[in-house]
């Protein structure tokens, strides 16, 4: 069960730094993320650590956030180049939205004041609720889908509240077809199967791979503290768990996708 709060934030947009230093700015529509993702580095930053509630637990709805967007945005438009990463520590379209429409109403006002770029970063279907918007926005968008594995089992071991697998490839199909710009993000790689690379290459034209070593900030130390290298022990899937575990499932996308598609940790979530 999830406790929805909602708040009037007086700010939105925030500094792309860090992972994500090649944005201008990131959005994130909620505070909190009922998808509750046993290896998501939030668990181990300030917002939830101070919140003194379990990760997942809380959301937090940020009520109002199209007008203070934009005010934001038709400033940050008038300073250069404007580019958005939506969302680095929440998901944009985890369950609350399909009530709430927060996200829905950022990318309205994102139509009539259009940044240069924006990456829209999620692991749920409900995303093509919002294909008109999507469309509107042209190539300035791109909606990276999460498909962290092609196992169903996998999937319920490590995010068991998350949306399924073959949801969220229908999801990337829709989107595909209707013409929003796509990619698959294969991040955090967890475990999967021989024949998850053709599986992509059926549905998307672009994918990027990340994994905690490279992709959690601290060369794999906060997914460490998280403890999910335990849950690897438990399911006996060890070698998973390991900086180089990626090479052999980069190699069967390089031989199913075009050399240029197949993108590497931050290189694959730049605008
Ligand atoms: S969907 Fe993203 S923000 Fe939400 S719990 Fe999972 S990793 Fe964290």
């Amino acid at each position: 069960m999830t406790r929805i709060v909602r708040k009037e934030p007086k700010t939105l947009l925030n500094k792309g730094t860090g992972f994500l230093e090649g944005y201008s700015h990131s959005l994130n529509p909620y505070s909190g993320c009922s998808f509750a993702c046993s290896y998501c580095y939030v668990r181990g930053m300030p917002v939830s650590l101070f919140r003194g509630e379990e990760w997942g637990s809380w959301v937090d709805v940020k009520q109002g956030a199209a007008d203070v967007l934009r005010k934001e945005l038709s400033r940050a438009k008038t300073k250069g180049p404007v580019t958005i990463f939506m969302s680095s520590s929440t998901d944009p379209y985890q369950p609350a939205e399909a009530k709430e429409l927060v996200t829905r109403s950022l990318l309205e006002v994102m139509t009539q004041l259009p940044p240069d770029f924006l990456l829209v970063q999620t692991r749920s279907p409900l995303v093509t609720r919002d294909i008109d918007l999507l469309l509107k926005l042209g190539e300035r968008v791109r909606v990276s889908m999460t498909i962290e594995t092609d196992r169903e089992d996998i999937r319920r071991a490590f995010t068991p509240s998350a949306p399924p697998i073959a949801a969220r490839l229908r999801a990337l199909r829709e989107l595909a077809e209707a013409g929003v710009p796509t990619q698959a993000a294969i991040a955090p790689l967890l475990p999967s199967s021989e024949g998850f690379a053709e599986t992509l290459r059926a549905i998307v034209d672009r994918v990027c791979v990340d994994d905690y070593f490279m992709g959690d900030g601290s060369g794999g130390k906060r997914t460490k503290r998280l403890g999910i290298d335990k849950l690897y022990d438990e399911l006996q899937l060890q070698e998973w768990y390991s900086p180089s575990a990626y090479h052999s499932l980069l190699e069967r996308l390089r031989r199913a996708f075009p050399p240029d598609a197949v993108l590497v940790s931050q290189a694959g979530f730049l605008p």
